[in-house]
């Protein structure tokens, strides 16, 4: 069972509202999605999370789970899973005891407990495990255990804060294909905090950008970098982040990969010098360090050309660009937003 999760106008405030922990958040989820919080560390992720869980009460606003209203409820009957980053697991007991344990806690029958805990297990491919101690597990192993634990008390909403963390970046990548995968098994809507962008783009059907207690952005991962609502998701998401030139008190963004040399770059195109400054190599890519000159000030800007634009570039040269122009963004010098475009002087190439 799946049912959707909804939080209006929710607030959250500490110290007697100096701290502005969630500050007026509305999200909506659809039945079975998978929603990722995505924000720099303080931006009100966990609270919002923990919020949705019951973990803490709001200040103002509400919460909904599959269209009741919740708000004073405990966790318990909100029939919501949380992991955690720091998944505590009982050392001392086996993985079997520790997937069962919140069914012993309802007082479950040990003769109903054992197929649940196994179906669990077998869910997440670590039935061959149960009789092991934590502490002979690997870290993505433990981190299937605390998953499988939540799994058990059949959640109707998942609710995820930084699973993945305590694992090295290879295990990282497959554990994340992993949650996906089982996710899209079963159907159970979640919602996945992460600072990582790159978690959240390849988990997301939608992310939802905060940042100071706001949502600066909901949308589907393209939506979100292709077209930022603002200046602070366009340079939070893309590593290296979206180029800001200013221009005539509008901020003109472009991403690094379509900043490229002049000569590749076909149709309606903005261009202009660009002195290099330096060259790095990574993945295959190269990142060109330099400053852009056409827009009236002098602004430092990255180009990311793939192996497959060869044009023999060397730092200290100058050397023409382009920007293919339904590739440009406009924002607002001043609040950050976009904004409608503004004339640039553009060629066709
Ligand atoms: P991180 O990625 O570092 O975990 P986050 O985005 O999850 O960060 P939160 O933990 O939700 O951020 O915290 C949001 C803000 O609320 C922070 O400024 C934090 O200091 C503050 N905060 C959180 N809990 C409390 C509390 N119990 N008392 C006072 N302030 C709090």
């Amino acid at each position: 069972m799946s049912v959707a999760v909804e939080v209006r106008n929710l607030k959250k405030m500490y110290d007697g509202g100096h701290v502005h922990a969630v500050d007026g958040v509305d999200i909506s989820t659809e039945e079975g999605e998978y929603l990722v919080l995505l924000g720099p560390s303080g931006c009100g992720k966990t609270t919002l999370l923990r919020t949705i869980a019951g973990l803490e009460q709001p200040t103002e606003g509400e919460v909904l789970i599959g269209g009741s209203v919740v708000n004073g409820l405990p966790p318990r009957v909100r029939k919501v899973a949380m992991v955690f980053q720091s998944y505590a697991l009982y050392p001392h007991k086996t993985v079997r005891a520790n997937i069962e344990f919140p069914l012993k806690a309802e007082q479950m029958d040990k003769a109903e407990r054992a197929p649940k805990a196994h179906w669990a297990a077998e869910l997440l491919g670590i039935d061959h495990l149960l009789d092991r101690k934590p502490r002979q597990l690997s870290g993505g192993e433990r981190q299937r255990v605390a998953l499988a634990r939540a799994l058990v008390r059949d959640p109707q909403v998942f609710l995820l804060d930084e699973p993945l963390s305590n694992l090295d970046a290879k295990l990282r990548a497959s554990a994340r294909d992993e949650l996906r995968r089982f996710q899209e098994r079963l159907g159970t809507t979640t919602i996945y905090v992460t600072h990582d962008q790159a978690e959240a783009m390849g988990l997301g059907d939608r992310i939802a950008v905060m940042d100071h207690g706001k949502v600066r952005q909901l949308g589907h991962p393209v939506e979100v970098y292709d077209d930022p609502a603002d200046t602070f998701v366009a340079t939070f998401i893309g590593s290296p982040p979206m180029n800001l030139v200013p221009h005539d008190g509008t901020l003109v963004g472009f991403r690094p990969e379509h900043l490229l040399p002049v000569e590749t770059v076909t149709g309606e195109r903005v261009t202009t010098p660009f002195h290099i400054e330096r060259i790095e190599y990574l993945s295959g890519d190269r990142h060109v360090y330099g400053t852009v000159t056409a827009f009236g000030e002098d602004t430092r800007a990255i180009a990311r050309l793939p192996a497959t634009i060869p044009v023999p570039l060397e730092a200290g040269e100058k050397h023409e660009f382009g920007i293919a122009v339904n590739r440009v963004r406009f924002f607002d010098a001043d609040s950050g937003q976009r904004t409608g475009p503004i004339r640039l002087d553009s060629h066709h190439g």
